[in-house]
């Protein structure tokens, strides 16, 4: 017997994957150019297995130590996505576990990944955390400051940067998301171009349950959906 959880789970990931190939029809993009994140940061262990057992690989949590316990609890082929804000002195305790890190957003948490990952003998994926909208509140790299940073990141050998992560603003309308995801998407360009064509930077993660539509007509490739997915689920 297949349980509610299970049901619910494989109903609420249908009705999302629906979502995505009808945002990539719509774009003109293939499907095969964006992944699914599970962000399961509030989820229940029990979701997160049967999440794993309809097929689920890609899962991302904001929290270390959350990430780190899950990942030694869960099987081993999963890839664990790193999304909320890192401490420096939990780098070394995440990058033995962790497939891409999607919010780096110092050049302090650069250098000390860099560190780690070169003591660790492992190459790190990491996105860079932008801030394009500004707002006071927020994690991630100002533009203008990633930009003077920018050679000195290039440098690095222990790090694969390989793009940009983004958080649109809170805000009831969803378009207001997407001169957001704009941006992103241009600066990530001049951030090419200003190494000349060397970088490659092929990653831009934006888009979250509300928005994600707008995040992949405007280049996402990798959307992190939590609650969407968890729709219908209490918690005990
Ligand atoms: C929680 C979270 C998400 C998922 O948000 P939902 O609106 O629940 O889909 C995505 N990205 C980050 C960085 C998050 O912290």
């Amino acid at each position: 017997m297949i349980s509610s959880t299970t049901q619910i789970l494989s109903d609420n990931l249908q009705r999302i994957r629906e979502r995505i190939e009808a945002a990539c029809a719509r774009a003109g993009r293939s499907r095969n150019e964006v992944t699914l994140i599970a962000v399961t940061k509030y989820a229940e262990l029990d979701w997160v297995r049967a999440l794993i057992d309809l097929g689920m690989t890609e899962l991302g949590e904001s929290r270390p130590q959350q990430l780190v316990s899950r990942a030694a609890e869960l099987p081993a082929h999963i890839h664990w996505h790193m999304i909320g804000h890192l401490q420096r002195n939990k780098v070394d305790t995440i990058l033995p576990v962790v497939s891409r890190i999607h919010s780096v957003d110092s050049v302090r948490l650069v250098e000390a990944i860099q560190k780690s990952a070169r003591k660790l003998g492992v190459r790190p994926r990491v996105l860079l955390e932008v801030n394009v909208s500004g707002e006071q509140s927020k994690d991630g790299f100002d533009p203008t400051e990633l930009m003077s940073a920018w050679p000195m990141i290039q440098t690095l050998d222990s790090i694969a940067v390989e793009g940009l992560m983004t958080m649109a603003p809170l805000n009831e309308q969803v378009e207001s998301a997407r001169p957001v995801f704009q941006e992103l998407a241009r600066f990530r360009n001049q951030l090419i171009e200003a190494s000349e064509g060397l970088a490659n930077l092929p990653d831009l993660s934006m888009g979250m349950s509300g928005d994600f539509e707008i995040g992949i007509d405007e280049g996402a490739t990798l959307i992190r959906v939590g609650s969407s997915l968890f729709e219908g689920l209490s918690r005990e």
